[in-house]
């Protein structure tokens, strides 16, 4: 029918614009590593904020004693704790607890967010067994995760530029995360010091490192995406502080922010970044994460009902819902292997409310997830390549056998099969296979905490 032919067209045209051959990916990937050079040469010389982590040394494997450590990432926060044994024995012992962040406290105060999170903590430590208590006259040490755009000032310190992924409290802007969380652990009677403040792609690196030492870099895929890497001080011109003996830095890139014109974005992208908290931000972020890869499926399905009546004559009021359909339920939808596409149909009864649905409409379901997640995968992809190229490791040196392993952590990584395949393939095509086999793809489990609480440790005032 004419109206199956319109929608056809729908998808086609998503197709089209959304297409990523390899050419393309090496222009993003260039263009990744000029905004590189340029957010490290000056301080706003860049989309990119290169943001200096202070952390100039890796763990080691040596790193001892009781940590804990605090992940904020988005969608949840865990509180973890570590027993570390030293280079023999490692991680001793380790505990955690995943805590959801109520939605209501991602748009409130800064004073509400923190008593939430430092009640869950006190809670937590409170459940300290015989064998994890601190040394007698030693204050409990964290090392703070916190997965938005900070600008440190110090190991232990730095100011909240902006929110991301959907968190809005304005009162937190521009003030010391550190300091807000200290607070409100005063405020719940929590004798706590918190000794390191990380990025969760920062954490990752240091998570990665403590068990593999080839680890240059960590990329986090989660409901945002972030990469960090070790780039050699000499090649920050923004760095005016004293010159760390290792000689390296820590770089947290925020390329969630990276644009760039070669960027295949669609009309759907574009409206979805009006729509959003922070409209002409995250652009990169917002083809990729999963915050928002439902999202643009869902956007791409609203105009098939309303232009090609693909679901009846009536658009089915759900869809028309921003967020409903979760990039979860989308992965779900993707990986259907029955043959009558059981699970697609489920999806659309029960996030969507959409029933009566053909095989032949489902396939096509289908297909918009593959393209929105491909797309997705590959620009990833295009950015591990842009930070290999930025440390000259993209080719190899002559009789040179050096391995990079990039560390990789998030829940679109981790249960994205699909995306995680995606990525992990072009890469490869990417570099070629020569290259490729030197380069390896680690998924850092909970490597930000860890990584956390290993820097915690390395930089203890009781050292
Ligand atoms: P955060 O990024 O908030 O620290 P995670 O790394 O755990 O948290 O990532 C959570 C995000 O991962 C979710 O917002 C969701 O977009 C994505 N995700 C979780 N489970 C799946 C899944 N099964 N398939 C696809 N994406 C998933
Ligand atoms: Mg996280």
């Amino acid at each position: 029918s004419r109206k199956w032919a319109r929608a056809m067209a729908i998808v086609k045209e998503l197709d089209d614009k959304c297409g990523t051959p390899l050419g393309k990916l090496r222009q993003v990937a260039d263009a990744m590593t000029v905004e590189m050079h340029a957010g490290l040469a000056s301080e706003g010389g860049s989309k990119l904020k290169m943001i200096i982590s202070y952390v100039d040394n890796l763990p080691t494997g040596d790193e001892k004693g009781l940590f804990y450590a605090l992940d904020l990432g988005g969608t949840n926060f865990r509180v973890l704790r570590v027993k570390l044994g030293g280079r023999e024995k490692r991680v001793v012992k380790q505990e955690f607890e995943e805590v959801s962040t109520p939605p209501e406290l991602m748009t409130g105060t800064s004073a509400q967010l923190f008593d939430y999170i430092a009640e869950a903590l006190a809670k937590f430590v409170a459940t300290e067994s015989e064998d994890l208590h601190p040394e007698p006259n030693k204050q409990r040490e964290l090392g703070f995760t916190f997965s938005f755009p900070v600008k440190q000032t110090s190991i232990a310190s730095g100011t909240l530029i902006r929110w991301t992924k959907g968190f809005n409290i304005e009162d937190a802007v521009g003030k010391d995360v550190v300091q807000e969380l200290t607070k409100a652990m005063h405020r719940k009677g929590l004798d706590m010091c918190v000794t390191a403040l990380v990025n969760d792609t920062v954490g990752t690196l240091a998570g990665g490192r403590y068990y593999h030492p080839d680890v240059i870099a960590s990329v986090i895929l989660g409901t945002g995406t972030n990469a960090a890497y070790v780039e050699r001080t000499s090649a920050i011109p923004k760095w005016h502080g004293p010159l760390p003996k290792s000689g390296e830095m820590v770089i947290n890139m925020e390329w969630g922010n990276f644009r760039s014109s070669h960027l295949p974005l669609t009309e759907y992208d574009i409206a979805l970044d009006e729509e959003s908290l922070n409209p002409g931000e995250q652009i990169y972020e917002k083809m990729i994460s999963g915050m928002y890869l439902g999202e643009i499926v869902r956007r791409v399905l609203c105009k098939m009902a309303e232009e090609a009546s693909f679901f009846g004559d009536t658009v089915p009021p759900k869809l028309k819902t921003r967020f409903v359909l979760r990039t979860p339920d989308m992965s779900a939808m993707h990986h259907d292997t029955s043959p009558d596409l059981k699970v697609v149909a489920t999806k659309l009864k029960d996030v969507l409310g959409i029933t009566n649905t053909s095989l032949k409409m489902r396939k096509v379901i289908v297909e918009i997830c593959d393209i929105v997640a491909s797309r997705a995968a590959c620009l990833a992809a295009a950015g591990i390549l842009g930070i290999l190229k930025k440390l000259g490791r993209d080719t190899l040196k002559q009789g040179e056998k050096q391995k990079s392993v990039i560390a990789l952590d998030g829940g679109l990584y981790e249960h994205y099969a699909k995306f995680r395949d995606c990525l992990e393939f072009t890469l490869k095509e990417l570099v070629g296979d020569e290259v490729a086999e030197t380069i390896m793809m680690e998924h850092s489990m909970d490597g930000s905490g860890i990584g956390a609480a290993l820097l915690a440790a390395s930089h203890s005032p009781y050292l």
